[in-house]
C-alpha cells in the first residue's frame, strides 16, 4: 500500500477538507531544493516548505551542528537551567536583530511566538496597573492559529466557530502611497475610545494575505503614532525574518523599530520547530519586581530545546555568510527580470517583488481553496515544481541556495502553466 493510502487510515491533516481532498502525496526525501515523492518523482521546492528551509533541505552544515548537539545535550528544563546553545543563540540573535532588542524569550512555533507577545503586552500594562486590553492589527493579516494570534489575524474566513471567543481587535488598512492621513485619523479615533495595549503587524510583507507588500513610509508613520501613544509595537517577522526581504529582518527597512519581534519558520532552517519572542529592555523591566506574580509565568515544556538552538545557531551562521548574502541579492535580481517579462502576460494582472519573494496576481477571481487553485497546483506539480497558490496569487519564495537552472525552471513552469489557462 502506498503512503497516500496508509495515511488515510489514521491521519488528520491541517488546512484540509478531507471529504473533498482525501489524498496527500508521500514525500520520502528532500535535499537542497529537491523534494522526492514515494514514486521517485522530483519537485523543486519553490516556496521552501512554507518559508522554512531557506538554506536548502537537509543542509549538511545544519545537520552536523545538530548531530554534535544531540550527542552532548538533548533536552533540559529551561525554567531552572540554562545551556550553551541557548546562550550562544541569544548572543547571535541580539547581534543581528534591530539595535533596540535586548531579551530573548523561547517558544515552539510562530503562533505561540505571537501569543507570547500578546500576553507580554497585556501583562506589561497589567503590571503597571494601566488597564489596556485592546489591540490594533491590519486587515488581512495572519498571525497564527492559537486564540490570541487568531484574534489579531484579519483573514477570518475560516474562524467562524471561534469568533465569540476572540480578543477585541481594531482593524486598520495597510498603508499605500495615498492613505496615510486616513489611517492616522482612524488611529486617533480608535485611541479616543479604546485603551490599546499593542499594535500587531507583519512588517512590509503580508504572507498569508497573498504576499502583499505595503508602504514602508506609511508603516513608519503608524509606528510613530504608536510610540507617541504608548502602544506597544509587535512585529510579526515569523515569515519575513532571516533575509526574505533582502535584509535580515523586514524591520531593518523601517526607521521606527518594534518593541517586540516574533520569529520562527526560517529560524532553524526548517530542521526542527522553534520560535522566539524578543523584546526591548523596557518591556522586560516591567516584569521585574519583588512580587513573584509580576514575573512572566508563560512556559512551554520544550522551551529553548538544545537541538532547536543548535539548528538556529547553524542557520544564523549560514544567513550571515557572504555566500548566502550574495545569493539573496542574486535571486532578487533574477526575480526583477522575470517580473519585467511576465507582467505582460495576458493572464497576469500585476506583479510585485521584495527580496527573494516574488508574487503575481492572476487576472481571474479564485477561491482560496477552490478548483482553479487545485488545478494550478496539480499543473505545477506535473511539471516538477511545488508552488502553492494563495487565492489568485502565485508566489515564489525559493531557498537561498537555489541554482540558476532551478530558478529558471520555476519561471518557465509558471509561464507554461499560465499559457494553458
Ligand atoms: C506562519 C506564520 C505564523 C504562524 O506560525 P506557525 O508556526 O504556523 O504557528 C504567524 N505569523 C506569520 C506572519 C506567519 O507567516
Amino acid at each position: 500500500m502506498s503512503l497516500t493510502e496508509r495515511d488515510k487510515k489514521h491521519i488528520w491533516h491541517p488546512l484540509k477538507q478531507h471529504q473533498t481532498h482525501p489524498n496527500s502525496l508521500g514525500i520520502v526525501k528532500a535535499k537542497g531544493c529537491i523534494l522526492t515523492d514515494e514514486h521517485g518523482n522530483e519537485y523543486i521546492d519553490a516556496i521552501s516548505s512554507w518559508y522554512t528551509c531557506m538554506f536548502g533541505h537537509c543542509n549538511d552544515y545544519i545537520i552536523n551542528k545538530v548531530h554534535a548537539q544531540m550527542q552532548q545535550l538533548d533536552q533540559i528544563m529551561f525554567s531552572d537551567f540554562t545551556h550553551p546553545a541557548a546562550v550562544e543563540l541569544s548572543e547571535k540573535l541580539i547581534n543581528i536583530l534591530p539595535d533596540n532588542q535586548s531579551k530573548i524569550f523561547f517558544n515552539d512555533n510562530g503562533s505561540t511566538a505571537v501569543e507570547s507577545a500578546i500576553k507580554m503586552a497585556l501583562q506589561y500594562y497589567f503590571n503597571k496597573e494601566d488597564k489596556r486590553i485592546d489591540f490594533i492589527a491590519f486587515e488581512n493579516g495572519f498571525h497564527g492559529d492559537t486564540f490570541g494570534a487568531m484574534s489579531t489575524s484579519g483573514l477570518s474566513v475560516y474562524n467562524g466557530p471561534f469568533e465569540d471567543f476572540l480578543i477585541d481587535v481594531q482593524r486598520i488598512p495597510t498603508p499605500n502611497k495615498t492613505n496615510h492621513d486616513t489611517i492616522l485619523k482612524q488611529l486617533q479615533e480608535i485611541v479616543s475610545r479604546k485603551n490599546v495595549a499593542a499594535f500587531v503587524y507583519e512588517p512590509l510583507l503580508q504572507g498569508a494575505a497573498g504576499m502583499k507588500i505595503h508602504d514602508s513610509e506609511g508603516l513608519n508613520k503608524i509606528l510613530q503614532f504608536c510610540k507617541e501613544n504608548n502602544i506597544i509595537t509587535i512585529a510579526d517577522e515569523v515569515m519575513t525574518g532571516f533575509g526574505k526581504t533582502g535584509k535580515n529582518f523586514a524591520s531593518d527597512h523601517i526607521d521606527t523599530k518594534p518593541d517586540i519581534i516574533c520569529l520562527s519558520k526560517a529560524l532553524t532552517g526548517g530542521m526542527v520547530p522553534m520560535a522566539i519572542t524578543s523584546c526591548t529592555q523596557k518591556i522586560y523591566d516591567a516584569f521585574l519586581s519583588n512580587d513573584i506574580a509580576k514575573g512572566y509565568f508563560h512556559c512551554h515544556t520544550y522551551s529553548a530545546n538544545p537541538i532547536g538552538c543548535a539548528a538556529s545557531i547553524a542557520s544564523i551562521d549560514l544567513l550571515t555568510s557572504d555566500e548566502i548574502q550574495t545569493n539573496i541579492q542574486k535571486i532578487s535580481k533574477e526575480h526583477q527580470k522575470f517580473s519585467e517579462h511576465i507582467k505582460n502576460h495576458p493572464k497576469v494582472k500585476s506583479t510585485r517583488q521584495l527580496g527573494v519573494v516574488f508574487a503575481l496576481d492572476l487576472d481571474t477571481n479564485m477561491e482560496r481553496y477552490g478548483t482553479l487553485r487545485d488545478l494550478l497546483l496539480a499543473s505545477f506539480m506535473k511539471e516538477g515544481v511545488f508552488l502553492r497558490p494563495l487565492g489568485n496569487t502565485i508566489y515564489i519564495q525559493p531557498p537561498y541556495v537555489i541554482s540558476s537552472e532551478e530558478l529558471n525552471k520555476i519561471y518557465t513552469t509558471i509561464e507554461k502553466v499560465l499559457d494553458t489557462l
